[in-house]
């Protein structure tokens, strides 16, 4: 497969990915305290099923899903349960999330582990139900649980895209992973292409990685049904409907999935996870972070347990710059801001970004939209930017709606080109979270309007229900009232007639 397209709008930016691949990929130390949140992943939290004291291994399941779209998290290392309380999360909404505290042992004892029977001899849905026990959800920052997307009901797959572009900048952990360990990929490249039936997979780099290329091409020599594709570097080639543009030509329909046109994309680290997951028995314990930007001394990527506090990934990175003032959790266009670095490593924590004042030097000096229409220009699902910001700013909710808010991605591209500085995305995110506040009102009064609804319809039902009860009390009392006065009756005519018959008798006499 050679011919690529292109997607509308998108941006060149400076990758800043150098700084952090310098070295190989290290090793994070068992932490003194694990902090292992229950919602780790799109969907409901895990409902936590350890107490207190409780003594956990490693791989030991600790949160279990209990919906549908939702993945158990489990102990990243042996040791006890020493809390389970609210603690900051590395969640968009800066809320704090439940979160099982372990006071790891130091023994690292692993749960009890069965040999697994050969895969191949799996079908789909054990392998699924495999992947979802495990925990695994996608690594490339979504967080969708894995198995959901390995299940393509109604579907015959022809294409598993490996989304290996991370095209953000200053994330470098996938295309260290792509270099140091392609192997554990295409493993897992294996199984999922096993669990879709899919006639094909793809692994989709960007071509400034050509260590990465390499090093999975080299692999993927020998294997048939698997293509190792680079493709052009832009902004954001990595977003899921981008990736099949470039890749296909095609575009996902609005309010559609890849697996309208028989695709499924997974994140390579993803790939590396199931295969981890399936090969090894190992749940998803643990990811691989880059700890960069210019206010950490020595940007590096890290493999951690799930839970590790940021503080601790920072010290491994050589500590602070003097300067250091901002931490963002993933990259500079999509990421989320943290208060604090004692926010632990979850499972969509793909990057710690420490900034600098320089790094954020315009953003104080936001002017008046001048319609120049940069920001359309940009956008990569052809929406209009700075009327969006109208709605948003008038709060004009409906309008948000009709000019397809939703389709936004956040990838930032309007915010950067715009010349006013107006923080754009900022504003979508503002508005969906509005658009969600007022439906999440609109099913409240809705359940609560049906409650009282059936409350009246059940007073009333009683209401009648007492109302037949006492009409037929009353009915039963005439009816023996009416029954006493005909035995009343009968009993004064057998009288009647018995007097009549001894009058007559007593008349024969005479
Ligand atoms: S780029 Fe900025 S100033 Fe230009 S139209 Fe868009 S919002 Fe307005
Ligand atoms: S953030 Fe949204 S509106 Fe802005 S360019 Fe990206 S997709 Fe378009």
């Amino acid at each position: 497969m050679t011919r690529l397209y292109t997607f509308p709008g998108g941006v060149k930016l400076k990758g800043h990915k150098a700084i952090s691949t310098s070295q190989p990929i290290s090793k994070a130390d068992i932490p003194a305290r694990l902090f292992v949140p229950l919602n780790q992943s799109i969907g409901s939290p895990a409902e936590c099923i350890v107490e207190k004291g409780q003594r956990v291994l490693k791989g030991q399941m600790i949160g279990r899903a209990t919906e549908y779209v939702a993945a158990p998290v489990h102990a990243p290392s042996s040791g006890t349960v020493i809390d389970i309380q609210k603690f900051p999360a590395a969640h968009a909404s800066g809320l704090p999330n439940d979160v099982v505290i372990i006071k790891p042992d130091g023994k690292d004892e692993w749960l009890e582990r069965k040999p697994l029977p050969d895969i191949t001899k799996l079908d789909s849905s054990e392998l699924r139900n495999m992947i979802r026990c495990a925990g695994i959800v996608g690594l490339g920052g979504a967080a969708f649980p894995t198995f959901i997307k390995l299940n393509p009901v109604g579907h015959q797959i022809s294409t598993l895209i490996l989304n290996g572009a991370e095209c953000e900048p200053y994330i470098s952990c996938d295309d260290m992973l792509m270099r140091e360990r392609p192997h554990e990929i295409i493993e897992g490249a294996k199984i999922m292409r096993h669990a879709l039936d899919a006639r094909q997979v793809i692994i989709a780099i960007e071509e400034n990685k050509p260590e990465a290329i390499a090093s999975l091409q080299a692999f993927a020599e020998d294997i048939n049904w698997l293509h190792v594709q680079s493709i052009p570097v832009i902004y954001p080639t990595g977003g899921e409907r981008q990736l099949i543009k470039v890749l296909t030509g095609k575009d996902v329909p609005s309010h559609g999935l890849p697996l309208d046109l028989d695709l499924v994309v997974n994140n390579v680290a993803t790939a590396a996870a199931v295969h981890h997951a399936l090969d090894h028995q190992q749940p998803l314990i643990s990811r691989i972070i880059t700890v960069t930007g210019s206010g950490v001394r020595s940007p590096c990527n890290i493999e951690a347990l799930i839970g590790t506090p940021m503080s601790d990934l920072i010290e491994m990175a050589g500590g602070y710059t003097e300067d250091a003032d901002r931490l963002i959790m993933g990259g500079p266009m999509m990421g989320i801001t943290l208060k604090t670095d004692a926010t632990p490593v979850v499972k969509a924590s793909n990057c710690l970004l420490v900034q600098t004042p320089a790094d954020h030097s315009t953003e104080a000096i936001t002017r008046p939209c001048i319609r120049c229409g940069e920001c359309v220009k940009v956008c990569p699902v052809k929406l209009l930017p700075q009327q969006l910001y109208w709605f948003s700013q008038a709060k004009n909710l409906d309008d948000l709606q009709s000019h397809n808010l939703f389709d936004c991605i956040e990838c930032g591209c309007c915010s950067i080109v715009c010349p006013s500085h107006i923080p754009l995305v900022q504003y979508f995110r503002y508005g969906k979270s509005e658009i969600w506040k007022k439906e999440q009102e609109t099913i409240r009064a809705d359940r609560a309007r049906k409650r009282t609804e059936a409350k009246i319809q059940r007073l009333e039902r009683i209401k009648a229900e007492k109302k037949a009860q006492h009409a037929a009390r009353a009915k039963k009392s005439a009816a023996g009232a009416d029954r006493k006065k005909e035995i009343q009756a009968a009993v004064a005519r057998a009288k009647a007639k018995k007097t009549e018959n001894a009058d007559h008798t007593e008349n024969l006499d005479m």
